[in-house]
């Protein structure tokens, strides 16, 4: 029937990310998110073992790495695989809207049709600008900005992305407005952060739609009750307890996306007159963003020009510093040479966890140079308790538990639950 809505998931079925929701009507076409599913330790493809490059999107789509859409992608990848390219004709364009820029929502925009409208919320876009100039660039069609709370039209749908927190600048929800009612999808969010009141705001938001179907992350499920969430405004005190702790270096890795975290520990680590020293790129990214940088230094690496302290200066006078060390950087441990009690706190960068075969390595590093590591972080992803506040308070008509390894887990009293599955269609009439 034309002019009925229809919703399919293409993704965030038993995965952590990945998730790509689709909403097509009579006049309009339209996704949410296009991120690759975070599984490290558990790719098909690694250093060694590419995709091949002329049958990449058929090589992906095995492995459910990117989803079986037609007129979305170009020629070159499309035909390959058996779909329709883009700009075909009966192809209406495809709009993609993005919650946050976390590599599970973002990861393979590089793959679009550079036709498709690509849109996230300003501070995405301008997150985006400072992933650029750290070399980390935002690849595909060029993430156009949408307001906050205002409503964009696409054909006969309606959207509008509600700011929600989460350990990324920029976060948000999408309530998507069709003849057949509306449709909410969280994206990722939290209300131990340090805006809840931006979850709580999107909850009321939705709520007062009264829609038909809510998609819901469901990433901490299988955690037991009562779930611990250290509050995000504790993070930063507490890396610099911990520093204040012990005589030797301390270093610390984040999340380069979490601006908010990173500013935090700058002004923490000025009331312990300790400066922070970041490495070049995130250094550039938050220069791009137009961030305030009285806090920070510049760390510069061996045969680098530029920066402000290197590793004989800290090594002078560990200290005066709070030096950021990235998995990817940790090789400077070998210019360091970090004397006795040294700590490496580990706040929620990569590697993740020991799932991630990064993570014994560089445990074997911080070994090998005798620095204690400490995992001092905190999730960006709700408690279970917090998810179930958050799906009664919006109380939609069939809730459909995504982005989590264990969806039914999700069990809020009270509320009828839809386990989704790949690729299914569900007519947003058929749901009343
Ligand atoms: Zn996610």
């Amino acid at each position: 029937m034309t002019g009925s809505a229809r919703v399919r998931l293409l993704g965030g079925i038993g995965t952590i990310g990945g998730t790509k929701l689709l909403v097509e009507t009579g006049s309009a076409r339209l996704c949410f998110d296009f991120g690759v599913a975070y599984a490290p330790g558990a790719r098909p493809f690694d250093e060694r073992l590419k995709p091949r490059p002329a049958a990449l999107l058929r090589d992906l789509m095995y492995w459910h790495l990117a989803p079986p859409v037609e007129g979305i992608y170009p020629p070159a990848l499309a035909e390959p695989a058996g779909l329709v390219p883009a700009g075909s004709p009966g192809q209406d364009p495809w709009t993609v809207f993005i919650t946050h820029l976390h590599l599970d929502h973002m990861g393979l925009t590089r793959l679009l049709d550079p036709s498709v409208k690509l849109l996230a919320s300003e501070e995405s876009v301008r997150l985006a600008r400072g992933l650029r100039a750290a070399g980390e660039p935002v690849e595909g069609p060029e993430l156009q900005p949408v307001p906050l709370s205002s409503p964009v039209r696409v054909g006969d749908v309606e959207v509008v992305p509600l700011r929600v927190d989460h350990d990324v600048v920029g976060a948000c929800a999408y309530a998507i407005g069709t003849q057949d009612g509306w449709v909410v999808y969280s994206g990722d969010l939290r209300l131990h952060g340090t805006h809840p009141e931006w979850t709580e705001a999107f909850v009321q938001a939705a709520a007062a739609l009264k829609p038909v179907a809510l998609f819901l992350e469901g990433t901490r499920l299988p955690e037991e009750r009562p779930t611990n969430s250290v509050p995000e405004s504790e993070i930063a005190e507490r890396v610099l307890t911990i520093a204040k702790a012990h005589g030797g270096m301390a270093l610390v890795n984040f999340y380069p996306r979490n601006v908010e975290r990173i500013q935090a520990l700058g002004a923490h680590a000025a009331l312990s007159g300790r400066k922070f020293v970041l490495q070049p790129e995130v250094y550039a990214q938050l220069q791009a963003m137009h961030e305030p940088m009285d806090h920070f230094l510049q760390y510069r690496r061996a045969g680098q020009d530029g920066g402000d302290v290197d590793a004989q200066e800290v090594r002078k006078d560990p200290g005066a510093y709070l030096v950021h060390l990235p998995y990817r950087q940790i090789t400077e441990l070998v210019d360091l040479d970090p004397p006795a009690d040294s700590v490496y706190m580990l706040c929620n960068g990569e590697p993740l966890g020991i799932y991630d075969p990064a993570y014994p390595n560089l445990m074997r590093w911080l070994e090998s140079f005798g620095v204690e590591g400490v995992r001092t972080g905190t999730s960006g992803h709700a408690a279970p308790e917090a998810l179930d506040a958050i799906a009664t308070g919006i109380a939609p008509r069939v809730l459909f538990p995504i982005h989590s390894h264990r969806p039914d887990l999700m069990q809020p009293p009270g509320l009828r639950i839809q386990l989704p599955v790949f690729g299914e269609t569900y007519r947003l009439a058929d749901l009343g």
